[in-house]
């Protein structure tokens, strides 16, 4: 068995600077997986290295450090499929790439349906998830206990698993691991990452963004890029854009081992609620996010009882583990449950955001696109649908039912 220093001598060290230069043609605004794979593709695919990202506290310490790490393309829409479908890729690839162990795992991931009209949803998508590159296909309650024997079909007598879609190349891997793997491969490039560098507004020349503000004082920039997961709205608001975007948190807990071992991710797309088990054997466990719009990352009790009360309908031996950790996290939620990548309509300035409850999944393929588009000025075709301006357009891309946590 491989002990825990053969993975972490995998991460290659970050080149932390000691002062900033005297303009980037690229600034970007928060040190999660999105903002850190943007600007490490914009350093290898796009030969752009004067690149700053510029975060308020350590790398990853958003969403990006507290996601369930949950990896899959089985979403509902052609557009959504195939973006996810090539993120889901670039992750299976991400080890050669970057050198970085990442414990990237393909475990596979199933869907439970427990009535009627969630077995037409489910035939749906696998219909739909097959046409557009990702493999999923339905199973019988049969099929599902030879795959998850600790599944009891009966719901604990109130959700009978009537059946479920299996997306055979869900997967997960260690969040962390992927944010340290595209920060360290850009600044080796030499992208500055600055950590504990909350920008505090932007720079205007006229009407265009030209860099941004902090304590340390500003840093002018071409481009800047506001990557801040939750806090978009107040990062727009400063060059004022208002975004249709709210902001939830959503909870997750981790048991104690469960030393049998358990394979697939399972969720109920009608009970809200998934579970995974991690490298170390923990089960992890996430459900929907709170009805409520807040920025506390306060974890609560009535969402461990409720997460806890519906998982184990369905799982019963996890009633015999003890949690052990809780955590939570603040989630930017767009109007229809899809990204906003690209132009806001103020010259020098971008977002990629919307990236909710479900954007661990899109690190490689968003920050790919973002660099794409912030190198040649065009969003690439895999993200043109995503733009801000489909508001206004009518041409919404409504996808609620595969965020799976609302
Ligand atoms: C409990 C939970 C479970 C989840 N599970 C999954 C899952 O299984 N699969 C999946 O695909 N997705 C999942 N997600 C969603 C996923 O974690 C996020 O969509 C993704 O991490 C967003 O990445 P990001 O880089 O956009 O944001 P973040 O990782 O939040 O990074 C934004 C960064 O910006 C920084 N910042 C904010 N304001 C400023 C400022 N003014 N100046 C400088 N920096 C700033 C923050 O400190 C933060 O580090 C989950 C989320 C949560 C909370």
């Amino acid at each position: 068995m491989a002990v825990v220093s053969e993975y972490t001598d995998t991460l290659l060290p970050i080149r932390w600077p000691d002062e900033r230069r005297s303009s980037y043609d690229v600034v970007i605004v928060g040190g999660g997986g999105h903002g850190l794979s943007t600007a490490y593709h914009l350093a290898t695919r796009q030969g752009i290295t004067n690149v700053a990202v510029l975060e308020a506290d350590y790398i990853a310490s958003g969403n990006t450090g507290r996601n369930t790490t949950i990896i899959r393309a089985n979403y509902g829409i052609p557009e959504a499929i195939r973006f996810y479908q090539h993120s889901l890729e670039m992750y299976q690839r991400l080890e050669d790439e970057t050198g970085a162990a990442i414990l990237h795992q393909t475990k596979g991931i199933v869907w439970l349906a427990h009535t009627e009209m969630a077995m037409r949803t489910e035939r749906a998508r696998c219909l739909m998830n097959t046409a557009n590159g990702a493999q999923t296909f339905m199973r019988t309650p049969a099929e599902l206990k030879e795959l998850i024997p600790e599944l009891d079909l009966t719901g604990g007598g109130r959700y009978p698993v009537l059946g479920g879609s299996h997306h055979v190349e869900g997967a997960t891997a260690r969040h962390d691991r992927v944010a340290w793997a595209y920060a360290s491969g850009a600044s080796q490039r030499g992208v500055d990452i600055f950590q504990h560098t909350p920008v505090t507004g932007l720079l205007r020349d006229g009407d265009r963004v030209v860099g941004v503000e902090t304590a340390d004082g500003p840093f002018a920039a071409g481009t800047v890029l506001s990557a801040v997961g939750g806090r978009v709205t107040e990062m727009t608001a400063h060059a004022g854009v208002r975004l249709p975007v709210r902001t939830h948190p959503l909870h997750a807990f981790v048991t104690n081992d469960y030393a049998q071992g358990f394979s697939p991710i399972v969720a109920s797309t009608e009970l809200m609620c998934y579970v995974s088990q991690t490298e170390r054997g923990q089960m992890l466990i996430g459900a929907e996010f709170d009805a409520q719009p807040s920025y506390s990352r306060q974890s609560s009790f009535a969402a461990l009882r409720s997460y806890s009360y519906k998982i184990t309908r369905l799982l019963p031996f996890l009633r015999d583990l003890r949690i052990l950790r809780t955590w939570a996290g603040i989630c930017d939620i767009s109007a229809d449950f899809s990204p906003i990548l690209g132009f806001t309509g103020v010259d020098g300035f971008l977002v990629t955001t919307g990236w909710g409850t479900w954007g661990f999944k899109a690190i490689p393929a968003g920050g790919e696109a973002m660099a794409e588009l912030i190198a040649t000025g065009r969003p690439p075709a895999l993200i043109a649908p995503f733009a801000l301006d489909r508001f206004r357009r009518d041409h919404v891309l409504a996808d609620q039912g595969s965020a799976g946590t609302r």
